[in-house]
């Protein structure tokens, strides 16, 4: 408990990436003041995913993902997908992800063709059925070919990252076992639209993330971002639902940790 309010999870962050930064530790002792007693790390690749693993285990309240990012330049080989799942079978493993679909082609962002990501994409999200695990999908400027794709193969289900659709987008995610993941994104100017999904969502329809070190929130924008500013975007979120802190922080919680099926007790204890 930070200030009374219930704790709180980082369904999306990059640790590796902080590590890279020199950030590990101050991210990880801001989260615990801050009440974000638990956080997923997202794995980008294969050997992204195992690094994220070894920060998992060195961590109690840190929990990894196996993913294969859109950005990757080829579709995981049969020996890859064999590590990913082996990866998969670990305690801390909680989700396949992140996978998905890019399509904001720029040249020092990403230019991976379309099919490439697709037959990426695909190859995971069977990954994830065959495990029975849920999918945190990156989705930008795709909503319409990542629905079909997940549509592709049935029994998915799972989060979308960074939710960048509108209301109407969000309940057809929803339709298909797909629950929003609001992010710093919801506290920009000109996020309306998104803003009209966080305020419409079931109340067990939505968590937070940071995608840490990326997408810090105002108003802390343009520093790279740190775990604990998920408390800011879930205080954003409260505002637009006028609802109080506390409701959000503990139905995020609760939602997280159902449809990322972690067990633990979500206590400032478990990670002393
Ligand atoms: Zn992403
Ligand atoms: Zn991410």
């Amino acid at each position: 408990m930070t200030g009374g309010l219930p704790p709180l999870v980082d369904t999306h962050c990059h640790l590796v990436l902080l590590e890279e930064r020199g950030l590990l530790d101050q991210a990880l002792e801001g989260a615990l003041a801050a009440g974000v007693d638990e956080i997923v790390s997202v794995g980008l690749n294969l050997e992204d995913s195992d690094h994220n693993r070894r920060i998992a285990e060195e961590h109690a309240g840190v929990y990894f993902t196996c993913g294969w990012h859109p950005h990757e330049k080829a579709a995981p080989d049969s020996r890859e997908l064999d590590a990913l799942s082996e990866l998969l079978r670990h305690p801390k493993a909680v989700a396949v992800g992140e996978v998905g679909l890019d399509l904001f082609f720029r040249p020092g962002y990403h230019e991976v063709p379309l099919d490439i990501q697709e037959r990426s994409f695909r190859a995971m999200l069977e990954l994830a059925r065959d495990a029975g695990k849920p999918v945190l999908i990156h989705d930008r400027d795709a909503h319409d070919e990542v629905l079909a794709a997940v549509a592709g193969v049935p029994g998915s289900r799972g989060v979308m990252h960074c939710f960048s659709g509108d209301a109407a987008f969000a309940q057809r995610c929803a339709e298909l076992g797909f629950i929003a993941s609001f992010s710093g994104i919801v506290t920009f100017p000109r996020s309306e639209k998104i803003q009209d999904a966080a305020r419409t969502a079931a109340d067990d329809g939505f968590v937070v993330e940071t995608d840490s070190p990326f997408l810090s929130p105002v108003p802390e924008r343009g520093k790279p971002n740190l775990p604990e500013r998920v408390a800011i975007t879930a205080a954003a979120v409260a505002r637009l639902r006028e609802t109080p802190e506390a409701v959000v922080r503990a139905a995020t919680t609760l939602t997280a940790h159902r449809v990322l099926g972690i067990t633990a007790p979500s206590t400032a204890a478990a990670r002393a």
